[in-house]
């Protein structure tokens, strides 16, 4: 598409857009009386509008049913998860049966690698990006402490080639299969949340899979961002947070996917609670664990009602935009504009003010647009903040922006480069 820096323009694509009315369905936090130009849903989606009228009803269960709303009322709380598997599913290319909503992201994390992290002998060895989320490297060198073995000989890192700041998958392949022999997990984000790469996920799985090892994926930044096939693509594991693009409220419950290739796998180590032990039977509360089949068997604790209430208030709105398909059309197009804007900023001035760290191919990004910033970078950022348009920072100088299909708009990306601009000419 032949895109132009100009309101109307913008304005005419929002016209054309058959998502655009779901902006309707969030509150858009304010500042002097104006709403934000909210450009950060890849750390906090915003508040869908219904999630106070979801919690309101599940506050009313309790008030009107106490400890009989886990049997009782429109949604018992027993079987409440059941209903957001089947809306989460299509999200992540996933049966139902694979996934589930559970506690916190990087708790998930470390219960999956309880079961799939299984070092022997020689083949004890994870690769992942190097710079992943620093929550994911703290878990995983735990996990590798905990099996007695030492993270800098257990841990393989992959980092870009010197001058580039992205993977290339023919690297990250040829590392794995030179490590075939000692591998035993490929542990990788789906979208780095630094660089905003979304890794070629099928090809890691393969090439994992080939050197014999388990592949898993961290989707924080991917799940609810791009369209993801994790049970076609045979991924073995994996978990996500909702309170990035899938706008589940801060601390929001995290979720989990486990192949179906998994489900009868008796040797599986697993950490094991109540939750976890068959529904059918699970209140004759008898001794010895038997775990519910597919990935409700790694619950642990009781559902926790009040925050699945919020992510369900979000998932209906995927559900409402068609799911991933028309959400990731959008998004193609969305993301090339802004990343075309901040290259007018850059021939508007004259110089490379912004360099554009993700990737330019759109198959190897999903919203997010990291931005090195020259100059006084974190000056920049601040006066983005001051004049209502809310990105982030990451030190030392990247901007992250991210322009979300549910709730952004052509022309938030629009005035945010007339913002920029200038910004840029007053420094
Ligand atoms: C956001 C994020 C986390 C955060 O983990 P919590 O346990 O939810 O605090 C972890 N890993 C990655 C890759 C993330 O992007």
């Amino acid at each position: 598409m032949n895109f132009e820096n100009t309101l109307s323009f913008a304005k005419e694509l929002d016209a054309q857009d058959p998502l655009s009315h779901l902006r309707e369905e969030f509150l858009f936090p304010q500042k002097n009386g104006k709403p934000f130009i909210y450009l950060c849903g890849n750390s906090l989606g915003l508040q869908p509008k219904a999630a106070r009228e979801v919690l309101g009803v599940q506050l009313d269960n309790w008030q009107n049913l106490g400890v009989e709303g886990w049997f009782e009322g429109d949604t018992p709380w027993m079987y409440y998860h059941k209903e957001l598997k089947k809306l989460m599913a299509p999200i992540v290319g996933a049966r139902p049966a694979e996934v589930c909503p559970m506690n916190t992201l990087t708790v998930n994390l470390h219960l999956l690698l309880v079961s799939f992290y299984q070092p022997k002998e020689k083949k004890f060895k994870i690769i992942m990006e190097a710079g992943a989320f620093p929550s994911d490297q703290y878990a995983i060198e735990s996990q590798v402490r905990f099996h007695g073995y030492d993270p800098e000989t257990a841990i393989i890192e992959i980092s870009p080639r010197p001058g580039e700041y992205t993977l290339r998958i023919e690297d990250i392949t040829a590392r794995i299969a030179e490590n075939a022999d000692e591998l035993a997990l490929v542990l990788f984000g789906g979208i780095n949340y630094f660089s905003g790469q979304w890794f070629d996920m099928p090809e890691i799985t393969k090439a994992g899979h080939a050197a014999g090892a388990i592949v898993g994926f961290d989707l924080a930044h991917a799940a609810g961002n791009v369209p993801l096939s994790l049970h076609d693509w045979d991924i073995d594991f994996a978990c996500w947070c909702s309170y990035k693009y899938q706008n589940g409220g801060p601390g929001g419950i995290s979720g989990i996917f486990v192949h179906e290739k998994h489900f009868n796998d008796q040797t599986l180590k697993r950490f094991a609670g109540w939750w976890g032990y068959k529904e059918s039977i699970r209140f004759k509360m008898e001794k010895g664990f038997t775990p519910e089949v597919g990935a409700d068997g790694w619950q642990i604790s009781c559902a926790q009602v009040m925050p699945m209430a919020l992510y369900h208030a979000s998932l209906k709105l995927f559900q409402a935009a068609g799911y991933m398909e028309p959400l990731r059309k959008k998004s193609i197009t969305l993301t090339a504009y802004l990343i075309y804007i901040i290259d007018q900023i850059n021939k508007k001035l004259g110089k490379a003010q912004f360099v554009v760290i993700t990737p330019d191919d759109e198959n190897d990004r999903g919203a997010q647009v990291s931005i090195i910033a020259e100059g006084n970078a974190k000056g920049i950022f601040q006066q983005l903040v001051e004049n209502n348009v809310l990105g982030d920072w990451r030190e030392p100088n990247v901007i992250r922006l991210s322009a979300v299909p549910l709730y952004n708009s052509f022309e938030d990306v629009y005035l945010t480069g007339e913002l920029l601009l200038k910004i840029c000419n007053a420094q």
